[in-house]
């Protein structure tokens, strides 16, 4: 039995342009300065400056009272649900989460507790839906005791959740005994493409957190903030898990680095993600959902070509993007240049044009 993915195939053309995913980033060459010249200690005893200073920032970022650094974003998923569940609690997220399709079911095999899929159009559900589900508590019914949101929204097409939609489900929930989690894999895009400071989007959230090796472009790291008595339980579980580091400053420095030269560029991402978009819609047949932030959802089915197809093809001429959920999803990044986005839709026309 072997589980994709598989490893690249060595007989196909090299990749020039990288749309799979914003974790496709390499190091630039100043941010691997910044980790050279990281100060470092013991991350596991607090004695790491540069983890510490990451882990200030990204408190004062989100206006939590304290931070943790983790190796992956996944981790502050799994580390948030493990404090904030017991074994047989309840869940609600939105039936395409990534706590739900992407995490290897970590949540159940981890923490014994069972997710709820909430439905909602791109990515997200509304108020009503989350307020539908909740029912009251009895000895019959798991105890509902925790609400996800993403923010941006994954497989929702990278879109953006409303504050006013955010602020309603945090009263929804407070008044239900529910805490709250916001997996703010890509908030910073979010930020960006509104304007809205993190602190405001995570207002009212028990636990937030950021990655740095989405769309920021740092190799590792993600760091998950809230009350100093939350972020002392997400220790324990960041230790049980292996989460534990030595010297992390080296990678702590780079997502530092990110928070002062990689945040405001993000907005390049989603002016490619729109070229892109506008260039793909003007191709017959091809239907795109309209980008928010650096993800483009697209099918091209209406133009006779399968989107694995598609994927396949591209793949020849050294594009590499893959399908997800159904659709085909490009990212766009750091390494994403305008000319490679008019590049691959003149790819996809010509692909099209000899399907
Ligand atoms: C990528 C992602 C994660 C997991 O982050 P990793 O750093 O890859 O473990 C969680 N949630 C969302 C919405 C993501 O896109």
């Amino acid at each position: 039995m072997t589980y994709t993915p598989a490893r690249p195939d060595p007989r196909a053309p090299a990749v020039r342009i990288n749309l799979l995913s914003d974790t496709q980033t390499r190091p630039t060459p100043a941010m691997r300065e910044a980790m050279a010249r990281a100060e470092v200690g013991d991350e596991q005893v607090g004695d790491d400056p540069s983890v510490n200073v990451l882990c200030d920032r990204v408190a004062d970022l989100l206006g939590k009272q304290a931070a943790v650094f983790l190796p992956s974003g996944t981790m502050c998923n799994v580390a948030a649900t493990l404090v904030h569940c017991r074994p047989g609690d309840e869940i609600l997220a939105h039936a395409s989460a990534h706590i739900i399709a992407r995490e290897g079911g970590a949540h159940a095999a981890l923490g014994g507790f069972q997710i709820t899929a909430l439905p909602g159009a791109d990515g997200q559900f509304t108020p009503d839906a989350f307020r539908t589900a909740l029912h009251p508590r009895t000895r019959y019914q798991p105890p509902q005791t925790l609400v996800s949101a993403e923010q941006t929204a994954n497989i929702g097409g990278g879109t953006i959740w409303k504050r006013a939609d955010l602020d309603e489900v945090v009263k929804i929930a407070k008044g239900h005994g529910l805490a709250t989690h916001m997996d703010g894999a890509r908030l910073m895009n979010a930020c960006v493409a509104t304007g809205s400071p993190a602190r405001d989007m995570a207002e009212g959230w028990d636990s937030a957190w950021i990655d740095f090796s989405k769309g920021l472009g740092a190799p590792i790291g993600a760091v998950i903030a809230g009350t100093r008595d939350f972020i002392d339980e997400v220790w324990r579980w960041k230790q049980r898990l292996g989460g534990s580091m030595r010297q992390a400053g080296i990678c702590a420095a780079a997502c530092t680095y990110t928070l002062d030269h990689h945040v405001e560029r993000l907005a390049e991402d989603h002016a490619n993600a729109r070229a892109l978009a506008r260039g793909l819609a003007q191709i017959a047949g091809i239907e795109v959902q309209q980008p928010e932030t650096n993800l483009v959802f697209f099918r091209p089915d209406g133009a006779g070509v399968s989107g694995d197809a598609m994927v396949g093809a591209l793949r020849q001429r050294g594009v590499l993007l893959a399908m997800m959920d159904g659709r085909i999803r490009a990212c766009t990044h750091l390494d994403v240049t305008a000319g490679m986005v008019e590049e691959t839709v003149g790819l996809v026309r010509e692909i099209v044009r000899g399907a």
